[in-house]
């Protein structure tokens, strides 16, 4: 039988929690009437700050007052026990800590005084919606501005405040407005709010690229599935820092804090110049076979074509829908939205195109003009804004795009900075252009927070 350290580890750890929890169950008293009086209840909690993790723990209860907390590990799935980390053991320091807020308080002196005294709620309610009223009469109501954070972390009391909002007519704010949790660059890119991998998936990926996230800190509890995709496969970390998850990584490629752009669009010249790319990904599941006009940026549309439009003006499309074109051997081809169907679509190819009004514009498609934007970002060029050095982007770049499924974790502390979504967008084209796209252990993951185990991906 083969225990692995970390087994051993949470074999070593159950068998001293047992050992300590005997110790005190059992413990040899001289009056056990008084220690089971103090040992009240074990009771299964769970640790529910705004990282979401949700963890699971074992709250011990004596004499009113949780006195321990144990991680539950009780998931179904074991790779996930135990969850947890050191911030929800800190946990009783907020419980119980001496500036928690436990009742309604009313400020008396200046604004920084710290000088407070003690109200009722009815009297609290009464002051906040007093005041709030005061602010309506003198500027009217939507100079009130709410905004709830994060609504999946509590559906009533926020249901509750966007009804308020409603009758009151206020602002409302949607509380990403506020606080730009989320990547921008995946509507832009997929058209979907983001579809990172479950942790339990990391161990699938042959290649994982990590962009500025220190996984192994910020996310303690998937930490260990980032060390067994390490075992399986190779982890590279790509930061400014030697951070404790370069520390860990097979290999660490420092870069100038906030060029990941300028290098996600130099590693995606080096799959394209070598033709690392999954053509045939790329025809079925991207827009790079649609054809796009060189004067104007846009794509070409059926209606723009004589010999398609009066095909075009038969088909039945949604409104915000259109008819884009491809070109199949020597004809151009619509693409009907409702079918999609790229068979036989070119993947590159510069054509000229007589339009309805005679003029004739240039068209490329979507791949050609792609490798037109990656000319500027040559090898030198991109090491030079990144700093990294050229030999190893190359290097990383082949063994990343010829070993997958390719997984990237990129992180929040660099998508929320400036041009997150510029950054974001450049390095999924490492995942597209290989096909590493809704395969196992593939595809561009961003975290904000620890997220809450969502489904068993061995099922
Ligand atoms: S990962 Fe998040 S939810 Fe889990 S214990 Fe730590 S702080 Fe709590």
């Amino acid at each position: 039988m083969r225990i692995d350290r970390r087994e051993f580890l949470r074999g070593a750890a159950g068998a001293g929690c047992a050992l300590a929890f005997g110790l005190k169950f059992f413990h040899f008293s001289d009056d056990p009437a008084a220690y089971a009086a103090e040992v009240e209840q074990l009771v299964r909690s769970t640790c529910s700050p705004n990282c979401t993790g949700a963890c699971g723990y074992m709250a011990r209860i004596s004499n009113g007052r949780i006195s321990t907390l144990i991680q539950a590990a009780d998931y179904p799935e074991d790779s996930y026990n135990p969850r947890g980390c050191l911030r929800g053991l800190s946990m009783m320091d907020l419980i119980y800590g001496k500036d928690r807020l436990k009742y309604p308080l009313i400020r008396t002196g200046p604004r920084g005084s710290g000088e407070f005294r003690r109200a009722t709620w009815d009297e609290a309610l009464d002051h906040a919606a007093g005041r709030l009223r005061e602010i309506s009469d003198k500027y009217g109501p939507e100079a009130i501005g709410t905004t709830v954070q994060v609504p999946g972390t509590g559906y009533v009391q926020k249901g509750a405040m966007v009804a308020l909002a409603g009758l009151a007519r206020w602002t409302m704010h949607h509380g990403y407005d506020q606080n730009g949790d989320l990547p921008m660059f995946w509507p832009m890119t997929f058209g979907v709010q983001s579809e990172e991998l479950e942790s339990l998936e990391w161990i699938n990926a042959r290649t994982t690229l990590i962009f500025g996230s220190n996984v192994i800190q910020t996310r303690l509890p998937d930490a260990h599935h980032l060390l067994e995709a390490k075992r399986r496969g190779r982890v590279v970390v790509v930061d400014p820092d030697f951070c404790s998850t370069a520390a860990k990584a097979d290999e660490w490629m420092p870069i100038k804090a906030d060029t990941d752009a300028a290098l996600g669009l130099g590693m995606a010249r080096i799959i394209i110049d070598r033709k690392l790319y999954d053509a045939a990904f790329l025809q079925d599941f991207t827009d790079f076979p649609i054809l796009v006009r060189r004067d104007t940026g846009k794509r070409l549309l059926a209606g723009e074509v004589p010999a398609l439009a009066a095909d075009a003006r038969t088909r039945t499309i949604p409104d915000y829908r259109s008819l884009f074109v491809i070109r199949s051997g020597n004809d151009f081809r619509i693409l009907d939205p409702e079918k999609l169907d790229p068979t036989g679509a070119e993947l590159e190819g510069e054509y000229q195109v007589t339009l309805a009004d005679g003029s004739t514009v240039t068209v490329e498609t979507v791949f050609t003009a792609l490798q037109r934007t990656l000319a500027d970002y040559t090898l030198d060029k991109v090491a030079a804004i990144t700093g990294c050095d050229p030999a190893q982007i190359e290097r990383v770049t082949v063994d990343a795009a010829t070993n997958g499924p390719m997984h990237i974790i990129y992180g929040a502390s660099n998508y929320q900075w400036y041009n997150g979504d510029l950054k974001g967008r450049a390095l999924s084209l490492l995942p597209v252009l290989t096909g590493s796209i809704g395969k196992s252990g593939s595809g561009i993951s961003t975290y904000a927070g620890q997220y809450r185990i969502r489904f068993n991906v061995k099922s």
